[in-house]
């Protein structure tokens, strides 16, 4: 069952054409003839979650929400394909394959919340993307189905902080591009200090879906508190690694199996979400992809990037120190402690010292700083070291 991409994946990239065929952009038309408030019942309705890299999942109704409620006459709508993590790759799949789904999304936010001007963030080292996301706009403008909104597509910076909501914005501003503290949040004080929907791209496509199908038919996929279907990327040790579409609730196994990983006694651990998530042992992969199940393992959704490490490829110690080391470079430093802080965390793991290791990931790192970068860092390390045995440190 999928919701967002057509399966089996085509070669080359869904046009207007081919989307229109499987009912795209109906779900635009029926939400223009709606009002704001009728579009937000039936995202309340569906219960639909985002799907950002920080891995929350909080409610797309409660966000869109926020803005809607401000009263002012300007507000913005942007759609996050920052993707900051190279290691995750279903954002750049879906703009550079299916980018009118993003695109419906984003003109049905546009028309909820009464904007004007939009923007589609793509990573900009991604040609695929970039040239499927200003094909699908030219499309749709050519065809009449801008409705008066702007869409421009904005190519972002390839760091580990760029896809951050508030780096976002201080991009589209023409700053450096860092994220800033928060609160405020987009929804209150955004773009140009106005009220601003930041959106994941996939979150769009999955709002797409939704006045495509109808809130029944989101709802009969996936669990009650996680409904519909998700992207995952998955990478590392499997034979086939790339892009799924699976309901909310499968097995992060059964996953796996479809991507090929090796058999359980191989894999050394599992990270469910991106560098920055908790890595899972071989016997806690029955785990059900969603929110909640992750969170109550100590790990989180993050990015959807689940990547698998086998035995062979490295012991335990090598590769937290790692990961450490590579989400240290993704520190932009603007921030007192986060820098230090990593690189504390690394000298205690390269001198063996795992308790010193604990408390800098504990006290240094969990929690600080303007974006989510340091605390993944401390999510990783803490879970390994207090998840698997300490035969695998030795
Ligand atoms: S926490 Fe670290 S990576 Fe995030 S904004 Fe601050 S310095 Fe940059």
């Amino acid at each position: 069952m999928t919701h967002l991409i057509t399966e089996p994946a085509q070669d080359g990239r869904e046009d207007l054409d081919s989307y229109r065929a499987r009912g795209g952009y109906a779900g635009l038309a029926a939400a223009r003839d709606r009002s704001s408030g009728w579009v937000l019942e039936q995202l309340q309705h569906a219960g639909l979650r985002g799907r950002g890299g920080s891995g929350e999942g909080r409610p797309i109704f409660e966000k869109w929400q926020r803005v809607a409620a401000a009263a002012v006459p300007e507000r913005y709508v942007v759609a996050n394909g920052a993707e900051s993590q190279a290691v995750s790759q279903k954002d750049r799949f879906l703009l550079a394959r299916f980018p009118h789904r993003v695109l419906e999304g984003l003109l049905i936010a546009a028309h909820a919340l009464g904007a004007r001007e939009t923007y589609l963030c793509v990573r900009g080292d991604s040609p695929e993307a970039l040239a499927g996301a200003e094909q699908a706009v030219a499309e749709a403008r050519a065809a009449g189905l801008l409705g008066g909104v702007s869409v421009t597509v904005q190519p972002s910076a390839p760091t580990a902080v760029s896809g951050e909501e508030t780096a976002i914005l201080d991009a589209l501003e023409g700053l450096e591009g860092y994220p800033q503290p928060k609160p405020p949040r987009p929804e209150e004080i955004g773009l140009r200090g106005r009220p601003t929907l930041v959106q994941n791209v996939e979150s769009l496509a999955a709002v797409a879906a939704l006045f495509r199908l109808g809130p029944e038919r989101i709802r009969a996929v996936g669990t009650p508190a996680c409904p519909g279907t998700a992207l995952f990327t998955v990478t590392g040790a499997v034979d086939r690694p790339g892009v799924y579409e699976v309901p909310h609730g499968t097995l992060l196994w059964d996953l796996l199996v479809r991507a090929g990983a090796p058999p359980r006694e191989e894999i050394l651990a599992v990270l469910p979400g991106g560098l920055g998530s908790g890595p899972l042992r071989p016997d806690e992969l029955d785990v059900p992809l969603t929110y909640e199940d992750l969170a109550a393992l100590g790990t989180t959704m993050g990015n959807s990037a689940v990547i698998v490490f086998r035995r062979s490829d490295g012991a335990l110690p090598a590769l937290v120190r790692e990961n450490v080391a590579l989400l240290s470079r993704g520190s932009c430093g603007q921030c007192r402690g986060c820098k230090e802080g990593h690189e504390a965390l690394l000298r205690a793991l390269e001198a063996g010292d795992l308790a010193e290791a604990r408390r800098r990931a504990e006290v240094l790192l969990y929690g600080r700083g303007n974006c989510a970068l340091p605390t993944g860092t401390a999510r990783f390390a803490l879970r390994a070291l207090q998840a698997f045995p300490p035969a695998a440190w030795s």
